[in-house]
């Protein structure tokens, strides 16, 4: 459940990592195209301003024509007036009489001079300085009857009208207005001093500009370095050129000599066909705009800089996090192996990667690894995880894989198919692993499990692949060959079985289904019944008889046994109960107690408290306990504690198995029991001379450590025959009878007494 969770993490983190990426460009893309956008809106911006610039200065030069047209006619119009009585006075009194008055009627009139021209061409002025007035064209054109504007030196304006009488032309009258007029009408156009309209005559020449002083444009200036022929501004003014011809106006924009850029609106006079020209700097209204613009520019790009910088740190925390979350994901922080999910992840990659041979996923777990950590420290206990890991580390090949899921719970995966070759580099390494043994203070012995899983099919779920490695781990417990450290088939099996027998464990103990079964022990020399064996037998109505080698490990893994054990015991006290009532000789019955129990507290006390209730005389009940107590949580002392407590309750003690596992002769000396039962094992080969003086050795050892001997699964006379002549003292097997039951057994005890 845990592991899937894990997987979860790690998909989620994959996940994470590219939609992280993704959203790091798609930032960046963003910023990119608002950058880009704002880019282009601020220069559309300045060109519509600009377009703008162009078309308000085009209509204030257009409105300034119409202004000063409009002046003109006024000026011409007052002239007119003027002129009518000038005529008459002419006519009248006299053209001397009419000129003397000249200088009166200039004032009055607000002119700074007025001035006649005869029909034939003779000039009269109120100003004596003015002289040459006469061939003006605007005197000219006068003389042929039309009205005239024209242009004295110091930027003053001569308008003439032709004076009649009756329709007779009576010559010409001119009033000079000073430039000062029309200054006036221009120079509040000038843009604030930023500008300049000033009036040109067809042949370009400036005839009237708002003020004396230099204008800051100088017209020269604009046009003479005009560029080449080719280039923009030539063809502009091309076409302003062209334009004044056919008099229409016109605007453009043009970069000046200096490199300035500049407007210029040119607008046709009606009066005589001059020209206003207003020259404006194109930025004029821009240079206003573009404090914003810019402003809003700059804004945008703190703004974007700083939610850049912003992400960009985001970012950074986001994959600090990611890495941290990785590699708590990723690694077992304890022993520095894979964790679970990364195990997992990687199996996968190697199960799919086509090109390898198979694998093997194998399970490792120290065996009661909880009550190591109790005996010398979780502290300790780490350091055996950590070194399990270098070992594993240092024996794995390249591209193989270490985990540890939990606990003491480790996977490995090895890219090996071969039986033989993974057992004896595990041998290896679970020798490499006991010897941290040497480093503790105590004497302790390190079991380390393990069980593999050849995956055959490449596709199945890594869960069930750990499970069936895990499954053969807990099976290959005491297993010596090859093939009974892998899973198969038949585990599932067993295990169906195993859990089909704990489902009707409650409901026989309940019905009394497990029956108490004897075999006698003969004494070897004379061929008498010394005691018997109890034996449990599971009858079970439906399932029939089941054999202890079938339940009995199971009932130790799962605790049953301690109910069953006590059960038996108190089966067999209540038969010798019964023998006594019966005045039968009792005979003393051993009764198999699983070293399970020695993991409790209370056990002699139950016990004892039993045999008292059914009166039990001391020494007729024997307790076997495996020999493999020994090493049973190392638990020592208090299985010597206890075996001295069965003496005191009045029950004998006696090591069964002996010489089935490990037989640690040194430590038979620290129990103080009564017999030893030799494992059938010794006796098999027992023709050969080495097996023949392993058992005598034994024998003098037993009998100078002054326990009785029992050999066990003894079948044949030849057994028999050595075991005679080597003085052991009881003999259990087939040769005399199989377990049987009590009233069976009764029988056959009857049957042989002598
Ligand atoms: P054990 O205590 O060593 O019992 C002796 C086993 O050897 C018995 O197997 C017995 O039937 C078998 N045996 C006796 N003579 C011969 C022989 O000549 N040849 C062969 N091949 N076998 C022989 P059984 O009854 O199947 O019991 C197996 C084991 O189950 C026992 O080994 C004992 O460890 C355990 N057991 C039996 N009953 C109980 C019980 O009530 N409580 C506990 N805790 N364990 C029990
Ligand atoms: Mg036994
Ligand atoms: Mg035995």
């Amino acid at each position: 459940m845990e592991e899937k969770s894990n997987n979860q993490v790690l998909l989620d983190r994959k996940h994470v990592k590219r939609s992280s990426k993704f959203q790091m460009l798609l930032i960046a893309v963003t910023i990119l195209a608002i950058a880009l956008a704002t880019g282009i809106n601020a220069m559309q911006l300045h060109q519509v301003i600009q377009q703008e610039t162009r078309r308000y200065v085009k209509d204030v030069s257009t409105q300034l024509a119409g202004d000063i047209d409009k002046l003109f006619v006024k000026n011409l119009q007052y002239l007119q007036a003027l002129g009518d009585s000038f005529a008459s006075r002419i006519q009248y009194q006299g053209v001397q009489q009419a000129v003397s008055e000249l200088g009166e009627r200039a004032r009055k009139a607000d002119y700074s001079a007025l001035i006649y021209v005869s029909p034939q061409g003779e000039g009269y002025s109120s100003d004596p300085s003015l002289s040459g007035f006469e061939d003006l064209p605007g005197v000219q054109d006068s003389l042929e009857g039309k009205n005239g504007v024209s242009f004295l030196e110091g930027q003053s304006v001569l308008y003439t009208i032709p004076v009649e009488q009756d329709g007779k032309a009576l010559g010409v009258l001119g009033g000079v207005r000073s430039k000062t007029n029309m200054q006036e009408v221009i120079r509040p156009r000038s843009f604030g001093g930023q500008g300049l309209t000033c009036i040109l005559n067809q042949d370009g020449e400036v005839i009237i500009s708002p003020t004396d002083l230099e204008p800051f444009l100088r017209l020269e200036d604009i046009f003479m370095k005009g560029g080449n022929a080719g280039s923009q501004v030539v063809q502009d003014i091309r076409q302003m050129q062209e334009n004044m011809k056919n008099n229409v106006g016109g605007v453009f924009s043009f970069t000046a000599a200096d490199n300035s850029r500049l407007v210029l609106a040119y607008d046709i006079l009606q009066t005589y066909n001059w020209v206003l020209l207003t020259l404006v700097p194109a930025n004029l209204i821009t240079q206003n705009t573009d404090v914003y613009v810019t402003r809003t520019i700059l804004i945008t790009a703190i703004t974007l800089v700083l939610s850049g910088g912003i992400l960009v740190a985001l970012n950074r925390m986001f994959k600090g996090y990611n890495r941290r979350l990785e590699r708590i994901a990723f690694v077992d922080e304890l022993t520095g192996a894979l964790s679970s999910a990364a195990f997992q992840m990687k199996c996968r990659a190697l199960l799919n990667d086509k090109t390898g041979g198979k694998l093997t996923v194998v399970a490792v777990n120290v065996k009661e690894f909880k009550l190591f950590n109790e005996r010398f420290g979780s502290e300790v206990g780490d350091q055996l995880l950590r070194h399990m890991v270098q070992v594993f580390g240092r024996n794995i090949k390249e591209g193989e894989l270490v985990s540890r899921s939990e606990g003491d719970n480790f996977f490995l995966c090895l890219m090996e198919e071969d039986m033989g070759a993974i057992k004896e580099r595990m041998d290896r390494m679970v020798k490499e692993i006991r010897a941290f043994t040497a480093q503790l203070e105590t004497p302790y012995h390190i079991v380390i499990l393990w069980g593999g899983y050849l995956v055959e099919n490449p596709e199945m779920d890594m869960n069930l692949i750990q499970d069936r490695a895990k499954t053969a781990c807990q099976n290959a417990e005491g297993k010596t060959a090859a093939v009974d450290f892998f899973y198969s088939s038949d585990i599932t099996a067993r295990l169906m079985r195993e859990n089909e027998l704990n489902g009707l464990f409650d409901d026989s103990l309940r019905n009394r289904d497990f029956q108490l079964y004897l075999q006698p022990k003969m004494e070897t020399q004379t061929g008498r019944l010394a005691g018997a064996e109890a034996l449990v037998r599971w009858v079970h109505p439906k399932q029939g008889m089941i054999y202890p080698s079938e339940f009995v490990p199971l009932f130790e893994r799962n605790g049953n046994i301690l109910q069953l054990d006590f059960y038996m015991f108190e089966r067999v006290c209540t038969l010798i109960r019964s023998w006594i009532e019966a005045g039968r000789a009792p005979v003393p019955v051993s009764v198999n107690i699983s070293r399970r129990h020695f993991r409790e507290d209370g056990l002699v006390e139950t016990l004892s408290a039993m045999a008292r209730q059914y009166q039990i005389p001391d020494g007729l009940i024997e307790i076997e306990v495996t020999e493999d107590i020994f090493f049973d949580d190392n638990r020592i002392a208090k299985v010597k504690q206890c075996i001295e407590q069965m003496h005191e309750a009045g029950f004998l003690c006696s090591l069964d198995d002996f010489g089935a596992g490990y037989s640690a002769l040194g430590l038979l000396k620290e129990f103080d029991v009564d017999a030893i039962k030799l494992d059938r094992k010794f006796f098999l080969d027992i023709g050969q001379e080495k097996a023949q003086q392993v058992a005598i050795c034994l024998m003098e050892l037993a009998q100078k450590l002054g326990m009785k001997t029992v050999a066990e699964g003894i079948e044949t006379q030849e057994q028999l025959a050595f075991l005679k002549r080597i003085r052991c003292d009881l003999i259990q097997g087939y040769i005399f009878s199989r377990p049987l039951s009590v009233p069976d057994f009764e029988a056959w005890a009857d049957a042989r007494k002598p």
